[in-house]
């Protein structure tokens, strides 16, 4: 049996299910598995499988106390909503191959995860009649993706907050026009890190968690981490079919280090990755950490990928475990310095399967803008960040560079216009959220009024 640990020490291993519904580890660590599996024998027969049948085989090796007909049906069931049957279909757009992520109902790779952790959801409550309050905060993407994959479903719950008037109109509307009676949007006084802090004062407050049966969608769940690991393997096979090549790159444009560390476990597992390329925008801890060796926190700055604007990885925690050599001390002692000083270093380099680079603003407009009258293919403003750092890196090695494209352009259709001075980037289904109702409650930045809030709306 797969057993999880939290990165910190604290508290007894849990299986899969448990680890799914607790989210955040109680000592505030976060949970790993004991051991990755190892698949390298297993890519052959891997690499003829569609999409869902792939998922099935890569999560069933960490998610073992699942019975396989159900985890084959969760599967199914979430990739099924996908609009094109590849799911994670790859293009090869001039010098890079674009991995196209954002096919599920809100446009964006966060889809990908959180269908398939609403099935979960379901499948594991359902077994046990139990129920579930999600509270999130989001500062865009995250919290539509979360209420697309729980929205109507027994037992469940949502309360998502977002920063009153500091969401973008689309995804303002994406969250506000789901009308579902178990879905809270919750338009927070404040911004997007007092809505952070809350969630981490309610998941800390261990009477209110428990008595509330909390749940956890942000990418501290490992299930989020889990069903990003697919795609890699799923590109890496299909750029391999195309090229020829034994291995493949990756460039992820990063926030929270949650699916950079999806490839981070795909590589470990055995897939036949040979770097991974980390892209920021100007909040660029991240990128400064891989090539410094210090992760110091700066101020976040407002950018043109907004998905991207974060500061403190909450993932990275993850990486610095193995960097750690999964001594859990170590990894508790570094975050506790962070917390104090604002700022860590580990003193032992990090892996050399990692790359990182930081395309600001201007490389954001000139990469969409390029791709377009080059190649007449349109890059959201998040993945351009990527594909900026990717170019710079281009010659450094002959394995083909995939490029995750985490957002549709219609999203961020204000960028494209930036760039390309005309209105290209639309969607039928973001055009069709400007005449649908709306329901949200506006509420102050604090902590006792959302929790009596969620208090108040439980059965
Ligand atoms: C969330 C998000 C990202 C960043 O992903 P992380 O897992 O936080 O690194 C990048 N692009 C888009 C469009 C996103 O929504």
């Amino acid at each position: 049996m797969m057993r999880y640990i939290s990165t910190r020490g604290g508290g007894e291993p849990l299986t899969f299910k448990q680890t799914v519904l607790a989210g955040l580890a109680r000592d505030g660590g976060l949970y790993l598995p004991e051991n990755i599996p190892q698949v390298a024998d297993r890519l052959e027969a891997w690499r003829g499988l569609d999409y869902p049948g792939l998922a099935f085989e890569v999560i069933r090796q960490f998610a073992d106390d699942i019975a396989p007909d159900d985890l084959r049906r969760v599967v199914e069931k979430s990739y099924a909503v996908f609009d094109t049957p590849e799911v994670t279909p790859v293009r090869q757009v001039g010098p890079v191959h674009i991995l196209e992520l954002f096919h599920g109902p809100t446009l964006a790779f966060k889809d990908v995860a959180l269908q398939f952790l609403g099935n979960l959801f379901e499948l594991v409550l359902g077994e046990t009649g139990s129920e579930m309050n999600i509270v999130a905060a989001t500062s865009g993407d995250t919290g539509s993706a979360a209420i697309y994959g729980v929205r109507g479903r027994e037992g469940i719950q949502i309360f998502v907050m977002h920063p009153h008037g500091r969401v973008s109109p689309v995804q303002e509307r994406q969250m506000t026009t789901v009308l579902d009676s178990n879905v809270f949007n919750l338009a927070v006084d404040g911004t997007f890190d007092d809505c952070q802090n809350i969630v981490k004062e309610l998941f800390g407050d261990l009477p209110f968690r428990d008595a509330c049966k909390l749940g956890a969608v942000n990418s501290i769940n490992w299930a989020r981490v889990l069903a990003q690991v697919v795609y890699y393997f799923y590109a890496a096979f299909r750029v391999q079919e195309q090229t020829g090549a034994e291995k493949v790159r990756f460039t992820v444009p990063t926030g929270n280090f949650g699916d950079i560390f999806a490839g981070y476990v795909a590589l470990k597992m055995g897939a036949p990755i040979e770097r991974l390329v980390l892209a920021t925008n100007e909040n660029d801890i991240l990128s400064r950490y891989f090539n410094t060796g210090v992760y110091s926190l700066g101020k976040v700055v407002p950018t043109l990928s907004p998905s991207m604007d974060i500061q403190v990885a909450s993932n990275f925690e993850r990486y610095l475990y193995f960097l750690a050599g999964r001594d859990s001390a170590k990894v508790a002692a570094w975050m506790a310095a962070f917390k104090r000083d604002g700022s860590l270093t580990p003193g032992i380099p990090p892996d050399a399967c990692f790359a990182a680079g930081r395309g600001d603003s201007a490389a954001t407009i000139s990469a969409i803008r390029e791709f377009w009258t080059r190649y007449h293919y349109l890059l959201d403003p998040h993945t351009a960040v990527g594909v900026s750092v990717a170019l710079d890196r281009l010659n450094e090695s002959s394995a083909p560079m995939v490029c995750l494209s985490t957002a549709h352009p219609a999203k961020f259709s204000a960028a494209i216009r930036e760039a390309t001075g005309e209105d290209l980037a639309r969607h039928p289904r973001i055009d069709a959220l400007m005449s649908l109702p709306t329901r949200m409650e506006v509420i102050a930045a604090d902590r006792a009024k959302v929790a009596e809030f969620v208090k108040s709306k439980l059965a």
